[in-house]
């Protein structure tokens, strides 16, 4: 104890002569008083006094005041001044993995430290934290994750939850576990942190804690509507008659006494049926869904390709934020500009973009100074709207979508959907050009469309499917599900619960009782959707480990087969080449990424991802999430130090099938060959499509009866992603005995799998297990 106490005594005087070492020094001061010029600075007394004596504090202050960088640092500096800084441990979350690094360098630089001192950051794969590390940035899955195995969050002294105006699920689920963590620990401090005014929901969620607002300083921004951008611009809808038919005010009028919710579905409805009458053939439904403007066609792209040509030839210097709805437009834009004589000119004109799943190292890109006379300009998602603050930037274009998840419990099927963005993400946009000077937003759509838009956003718990979560409160030992889920800020649809706990019972997670099974609590320790965590499991209980390693990794980060708008079929013929008559996209991924290993190790993996349409980067993400997951296993023990992990395709396919099948299901669907095509059919006798850009759409016939899917997404019509075919009796054995109708006998056994695995003195019934297996799958 004593002893103890004493090296952190120590260490807490070196921290102080470093701190005031730096401060002191000229780039240090001038860093100081940068900081000084912030908004939060004014507060910085009142909010340490908040914080001192409340243990709950909400905070509320426009983007750019400094909430993120200056307030956990601010109570760093204070503890570290009055000789404690060894002692305290703070930590704030970040919904996304890029502003968890962007703020952590950002707040090391202010220090004049490298990153991994003082301030570190932790997201799902990378982290840079050491032994001195007091302030760490996360994401708030990692501090969910993290009270997994430690309730009571031992040692932290500070909490910061950022943006919970965003109302994102890892948010809320976190207000309400510390809010039951907070009578245990009542020297712990919790401060919530939001981009907007309605602190007041969360103060009352926590029995009225204190409120402080940061008055912010931004500039004025002139508010552009589509019918001033077709001004400035000269630019002509001319393909697109019916803009006049419904763009008048009074059809709006009616809109706005509609409930928020229907509202939204009305706009779109109004928008596609004006899109229907002037019948634009040429585009593909999923074309039209996936653009980004109001008018979902082509228009969008050109409409924005002359703002931006207006801002480069006619405004005054500053960066362009361009708000998309996803990475496929972004990069079908990005494509386009390129080929522009103006915007595509790399010495006028510097295109970027920025997007959830970037590099880290691309994303540092955006936030510096272009050189001299080039223009910079950023295609953006939404993620743009608050986490991230580039300096620069005067103007804004906003599309006025995002894409954005919901879940239809009734149909109990996700759905990705570009849809219309609240007023406030609107106003939150177009703040973001005024932080430097005064700006300027073009919005591009017309401004009955934005009043007719819902006012907030739906919290990102009433539109997700909630399995992993009931998975995770499970292993919380909480009690109930619902009834922990009803202590939520807005509680989601009972019948959202029924569907998570019905699926978790049936892959076994949970028993009759709801209570965790073995299986369920290996699940809960792995950082994947349970069906890809049991799929790994499986995997290694049957040693097919390798490329099923890959399969989860894949189908966890994102597909790494590209589909460049302009060239899907000569995508598809590539992708096809991995397929080998194999009828599955899961074994072209594994195909995919060991061709790329050899090329890797051939210096041609260039080439390789060239050739193949492959992406690079979700490649090597892949990769290193494969390693990611081996560490995680083997500290579990469900995966002994020495089991070979080159265990290839080529091994046992129809094992590697059988292992997809259990993962999977329930995800199936039935292929009925029809002499001139095919259909299918899911368990609930849905009809499904398959997804273009699925190796197993290039066929006339499936010589399989079943598919087994990775995922079902609403787009107009239900599709079915990375498919796999599989026989019959790898259903009845791995999937559930669908003729025998034997559920519970069928889990009882998978279960009992995982007995013999981890007991090694079962080790030889295992053996004759899988022989015996190996000849019924073989047959
Ligand atoms: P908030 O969390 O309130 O939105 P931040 O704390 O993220 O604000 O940022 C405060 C200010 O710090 C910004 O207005 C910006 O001027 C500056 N800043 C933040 N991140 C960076 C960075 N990576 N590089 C340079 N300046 C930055
Ligand atoms: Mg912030």
């Amino acid at each position: 104890g004593s002893v103890m106490e004493k090296v952190l005594q120590r260490r807490s005087l070196r921290m102080r002569n470093m701190q005031r070492g730096w401060q002191e020094s000229p780039d240090g001061n001038k860093m100081l008083e940068f900081r000084k010029s912030l908004p939060a600075f004014k507060e910085k007394e009142r909010l340490l006094q908040a914080i001192a004596r409340n243990q709950v504090v909400v905070i509320s202050g426009e983007t750019g005041c400094g909430k993120t960088t200056q307030l956990p640092q601010y109570i760093l500096e204070s503890e570290i001044e009055s000789g404690r800084g060894a002692f305290c441990s703070i930590i704030c979350t970040q919904p996304r993995r890029i502003s968890a690094l962007a703020v952590a360098e950002r707040v090391a630089t202010e220090r004049g430290e490298p990153l991994g001192d003082s301030v570190g950051y932790k997201v799902r794969l990378e982290g840079v934290k050491g032994k001195n590390t007091h302030l760490l940035f996360c994401t708030s899955g990692i501090l969910l994750r993290r009270l997994l195995s430690d309730r009571n969050l031992d040692g932290i002294t500070h909490v910061f939850v950022d943006e919970i105006h965003e109302r994102g699920m890892n948010e809320d689920f976190l207000l309400i576990v510390l809010k039951d963590l907070l009578p245990r620990r009542p020297d712990l401090r919790l401060i919530l942190m939001s981009a907007t005014l309605n602190a007041e929901l969360f103060s009352s969620y926590f029995g009225g804690a204190p409120m402080i607002h940061i008055p912010g300083f931004t500039y004025p921004v002139r508010e552009n509507f589509l019918e001033d951008v077709l001004e400035i611009t000269g630019y002509k809808l001319t393909s697109f008659n019916q803009i006049d038919d419904y763009g008048q005010e009074k059809m709006w009028k009616t809109q706005k006494q509609l409930a928020p919710r229907k509202k939204k579905n009305q706009i779109t409805a109004l928008v596609e049926d004006a899109v229907e009458k002037s019948n634009f053939e040429n585009y593909s439904p999923r074309a039209r869904d996936s653009l980004a403007c109001w008018a979902p066609d082509c228009i969008g792209f050109n409409l924005i390709e002359a703002v931006l040509c207006h801002i480069c030839r006619k405004e005054r210097p500053g960066a362009v934020l361009v708000f998309m709805t996803g990475w496929e437009d972004i990069s079908c834009l990005r494509d386009q500009l390129k080929a522009h004589p103006l915007l595509g000119d790399p010495n006028r004109v510097l295109v970027l973009t920025c997007h959830g799943s970037m590099a880290t190292s691309e994303q540092k890109l955006i936030f510096e100074k272009p050189p001299q006379n080039v223009r910079k300009i950023v295609l953006a998602t939404n993620m743009a709207e608050a986490s991230i603050t580039i300096n620069d930037v005067v103007f804004v274009v906003d599309c006025g979508k995002a894409k954005e998840t919901t879940y239809d419990a009734l149909n109990n099927t996700p759905c990705l959907l570009p849809s219309w963005i609240s007023q406030a993400s609107a106003r939150q946009r177009r703040g973001r050009a005024g932080r430097v000077q005064p700006g300027e937003c073009y919005h591009l759509y017309p401004r009955c469309v934005y009043e007719a838009f819902a006012e907030y956003q739906l919290p990102e718990l009433l539109r997700t499917p909630l399995n992993s979560l009931c998975l995770q409160i499970k292993s919380l030992q909480v009690g109930s599900i619902a009834e922990f889920l009803s202590s939520a800020l807005q509680p989601p649809e009972s019948l959202a619960v029924q569907n998570a706990i019905q699926f978790l019972k049936m892959i076994g997670a949970l028993d009759e009782n709801e209570n965790l099974t073995h299986l369920g609590k290996f699940l809960a320790i792995l950082p994947v959707d349970p069906k890809l965590g049991k799929m790994l499991i499986m995997g290694t209980i049957f040693r097919c480990f390798d490329p099923v390693l890959t399969i989860v990794a894949g189908l966890s980060v994102r597909d790494p087969f590209l589909l460049p708008q302009d060239k899907k079929d000569l995508a598809g013929t590539a992708k096809s080449r991995f397929s080998a008559k194999d009828y599955s996209d899961h074994m072209a991924l594994v195909r995919a990424y060991e061709g790329w290993k050899d090329a890797e190790r051939e210096g041609s993996a260039y080439e390789y991802c060239w050739r193949n349409f492959l992406s690079a980067q979700t490649l090597q993400a892949i990769h290193s999430l494969r390693k990611q997951f081996i560490f995680i296993l083997k500290d579990a023990g469900l995966l002994d130090a020495d089991t070979a992990i080159n265990n290839k395709l080529s091994y046992n396919q129809s094992l590697v099938r059988a292992v997809i099948c259990s993962g999977l299901y329930p995800g199936i669907s039935s292929v009925v060959n029809r002499e001139t095509s095919m259909s299918f059919k899911t368990m609930d006798d849905g009809q499904v499509f398959l997804y273009a850009n699925s190796v197993n759409a290039r066929y006339q016939t499936i010589p399989y009866p079943w598919l087994v899917f990775s995922e079902k997404v609403k787009v107009n019509t239900v599709f079915i992603r990375d498919s796999t075919g599989v026989s019959d009796s790898i259903v009845i054995l791995f999937g559930s005995a669908l003729d025998c109708g034997d559920m519970a006998g069928h889990l009882k056994m998978l279960g009992g799998y995982i007995e013999f695995f981890m007991d090694p003195t079962l080790a030889d019934c295992y053996i004759k297990l899988k022989e015996e297996l190996d000849i019924l799958l073989q047959k």
